[in-house]
C-alpha cells in the first residue's frame, strides 16, 4: 500500500518507515552525535544541501527524522521538526515569527509557561501581546495591530477547555496576513488536525499523548508549507532545542498505540466526566463530550472525539478540592496529561500559578477548579476512586 493513501491508524505503524542493510522492524536507535563523509567532496556535498544524508544529531537523525514525518504525516504537514520539549516547539515557533517590535495575539487561557516567557522574557526583545478570550471569535480581529506577526490558539485550552474556532480564526489570520499556530496537545493529531482546518503551524508537547508514557518531555512542531519548515528547522538547529535520538526512539514507540489509547481513555472519560455532572458535590463539569459544555457543538465539528481532559469545580471550591486530591488514592496528583495513567492536578496552585491571580480569573481559572486526565485503566477502578475521596468532604 502507497504510504499516501494510508488511513491514520496504519500511518501510526507505517509513515516513518525506515530501511537499514539489516531489514530492522522498526527504527534503531541512532545513538550517535556525528556521521562520517566517505571523503571531503561529500562532506562539502552534504553541508551545501546538495546531497541528501546525515550531518550531525543537532541538524539531523535517522531516529529523530522517523518520529518527525510520522507525525507530518498524521498531521498532514509538509515535515515535522522535534525539539527537546514542548517549550523548546513553543520557543522555536516564538523565535523563528516574533522580532524586535513584533506583537502576538493569544488566548489567556493557554499552556501556563507559553503564556509566561512572552511576558516575562520576550518584552526584553521588544515583543508585546494581546491575550483574549479566543472562543469569541470577534475578539481576535479587534485585537489585530500593524505590528502584529502571529495568531497563537491552543484548543481545547489548558485547563477551561473552551474551544476555539480553528477555521474561523485560520480565515481571520490569512485576511491579515498573518501565520495561524496551533498548540494541539490536548486533542493529538487523532482527535484534531488543525492544518486541514487552515493553520499554517501545530505543535506538540509529545510529552503528552503523542508519547503516552510518562517517560520522555519531548515536543515536536509541523508546518504545513515548506518555507515556514525551513524558517522553523533552522532556528530549532541554531539555537540547539534538538531531540536526542533515544528520546525520539521511546515517543516514536509511544505513538505507535496512540488510537488505540485514546479510544479506550475517551471512553473512560465520557463515564468519569457523566458521573462527575450527576454528583451532589460537583459545581460544574468541563469536558467538550458534554451537552452542556459552553462549546459543544463547535467541538463537535471541529473534532473527532471529546477527548480525555476534564475540568471541574466542587461546591465548597478550593477547600474541598484539597479533600479530593489528598484523598484519592489511584489518580496520581501529578502535572502533565495524556499518559496511561489517570492523573489529577489543581491548576490554581500548580500549572498556572505563575499568573496573576487577576489574569487567571479574567481567563477563567478558578481557585477551586481541578483538572483531571483520564487513563486507561478500567472505568470502575476509576469511578470508585473519585467516588471514596469525593465522600471524604
Ligand atoms: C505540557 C504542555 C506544553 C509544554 O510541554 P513540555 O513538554 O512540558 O515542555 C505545551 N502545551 C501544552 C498544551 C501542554 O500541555
Amino acid at each position: 500500500m502507497k504510504k499516501d493513501t494510508m488511513r491514520f491508524s496504519s500511518k501510526l505503524i507505517h509513515a516513518g518507515e525506515h530501511k537499514d542493510q539489516y531489514g530492522s522492524a522498526i527504527v534503531p536507535i541512532y545513538q550517535t552525535s556525528t556521521f562520517a563523509f566517505d571523503n571531503a567532496e561529500q562532506g562539502a556535498r552534504r553541508f551545501a544541501g546538495e546531497e541528501s544524508g546525515y550531518i550531525y544529531t543537532r541538524i539531523g537523525n535517522p531516529t529523530i527524522k522517523a518520529l518527525e514525518k510520522t507525525v507530518a504525516s498524521l498531521e498532514n504537514g509538509y515535515d515535522g521538526i522535534a525539539t527537546s520539549s514542548g517549550m523548546g516547539a513553543v520557543s522555536t515557533v516564538y523565535m523563528a515569527l516574533l522580532s524586535n517590535g513584533a506583537h502576538i495575539v493569544s488566548h489567556d487561557a493557554i499552556y501556563g509557561p507559553a503564556r509566561g516567557i512572552i511576558e516575562t522574557i520576550f518584552p526584553k526583545f521588544g515583543v508585546e501581546a494581546t491575550y483574549i478570550d479566543a472562543s469569541k471569535i470577534e475578539n481576535i480581529e479587534k485585537s489585530i495591530r500593524p505590528n502584529t506577526k502571529m495568531i497563537y490558539i491552543e484548543t481545547p485550552a489548558n485547563p477551561t477547555m473552551d474551544i476555539i474556532d480553528i477555521r474561523a480564526t485560520a480565515e481571520i489570520a490569512h485576511k491579515h496576513g498573518l501565520p495561524l499556530v496551533v498548540d494541539n496537545t490536548f486533542c493529538s493529531p487523532y482527535l484534531q488536525r488543525p492544518l486541514d482546518l487552515g493553520a499554517d503551524i501545530v505543535l506538540h508537547s509529545m510529552t503528552k499523548f503523542i508519547n503516552g508514557h510518562a517517560d520522555v518531555v519531548g515536543g515536536i512542531i509541523v508546518a504545513k508549507e515548506k518555507s515556514y519548515y525551513d524558517t522553523l528547522r533552522s532556528v530549532m538547529v541554531n539555537l540547539g532545542f534538538n531531540i536526542d535520538p533515544h528520546q525520539a526512539f521511546l515517543a516514536h514507540r509511544g505513538l505507535k498505540t496512540l488510537a488505540v489509547r485514546i479510544d479506550r481513555a475517551q471512553e473512560n472519560a465520557i463515564k468519569v466526566a457523566d458521573f462527575l455532572e450527576k454528583h451532589p458535590k460537583v459545581a460544574w463539569v468541563k469536558f467538550p463530550g458534554l451537552k452542556s459544555h459552553q462549546h459543544y457543538e463547535l467541538g463537535k465539528k471541529q473534532m473527532d472525539g471529546p477527548g480525555c481532559m476534564i475540568s471541574f469545580e466542587l461546591k465548597g471550591g478550593l477547600t474541598a478540592g484539597k479533600v479530593l486530591m489528598d484523598n484519592v488514592e489511584f489518580a496520581l496528583l501529578a502535572v502533565s496529561l495524556g499518559g496511561v495513567e489517570t492523573l489529577i492536578q489543581h491548576p490554581a496552585s500548580m500549572t498556572h500559578s505563575k499568573m496573576s491571580k487577576e489574569n487567571r480569573f479574567k481567563a477563567g481559572i478558578t481557585d477551586g477548579l481541578v483538572r483531571y486526565s483520564v487513563g486507561i485503566e478500567n472505568i470502575e477502578d476509576i469511578i470508585e476512586d473519585l467516588e471514596q475521596a469525593l465522600n471524604k468532604i
